[in-house]
């Protein structure tokens, strides 16, 4: 059975929540910083066993301020999230656990991934310190323009929905 799924990406500005899209649906990167007007809506089919398939609907949204910002129309219907931050600025996961409570009460019970990207930036005992110093925890930690980690993420979060009713 094929069973479509909606996914938002939501993250602070420039964290690469439209590269990590972008690897993952067509496998490639790009160092120009264009910022993502709107929504940006693409679709990838996860086959996870011979029967059972996801067709991931991926919805990138335009970054704001402040995640009280987002506009609710944009999260109707959301089945599940995943929440970016980038590993080489702490700005944009300083205030993790808060910003998870945003979004764990804007879209309650849904499943949740939370990644830590550009991984390529850094080392990974470093970073490792700095995240656990900073009580932050994560799914997985990603690099959108090496292609580390990111299929096994999406991967994960579509058997998480897969579970679901
Ligand atoms: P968004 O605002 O969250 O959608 O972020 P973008 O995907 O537009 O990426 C912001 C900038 O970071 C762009 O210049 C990307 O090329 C760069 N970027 C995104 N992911 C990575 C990564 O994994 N490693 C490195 N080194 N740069 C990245
Ligand atoms: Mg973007």
């Amino acid at each position: 059975m094929q069973k479509s799924k909606k996914v938002v990406i939501l993250g602070h500005f420039g964290v690469g929540k439209t590269s990590l899209i972008r690897r993952f649906v067509s496998d490639q990167f790009s160092d120009k910083y264009k910022v993502t007007i709107g929504v940006h809506i693409t679709k990838k089919v996860i086959e996870l066993s011979d029967e059972d398939s996801i067709s991931m609907i991926l919805w990138d949204l335009e970054g704001t301020d402040t995640l009280e910002q987002i506009r609710d129309a944009y999260l109707l219907g959301t089945h599940g999230v995943i929440f970016v931050f980038d590993i080489s600025r702490p700005s944009t996961f300083q205030h993790l656990n808060r910003d998870l409570e945003i979004v764990a009460k804007k879209i309650p019970q849904r499943p949740l991934l939370v990644i830590g990207n550009k991984k390529d930036l850094m080392q990974e005992e470093e970073v490792k310190h700095i995240l656990e110093q900073n009580d932050i925890s994560y799914n997985y930690l990603t690099s959108a323009k090496t292609g580390d980690s990111v299929e096994e993420a999406f991967h994960d979060l579509a058997i998480l929905l897969n579970d679901e009713a």
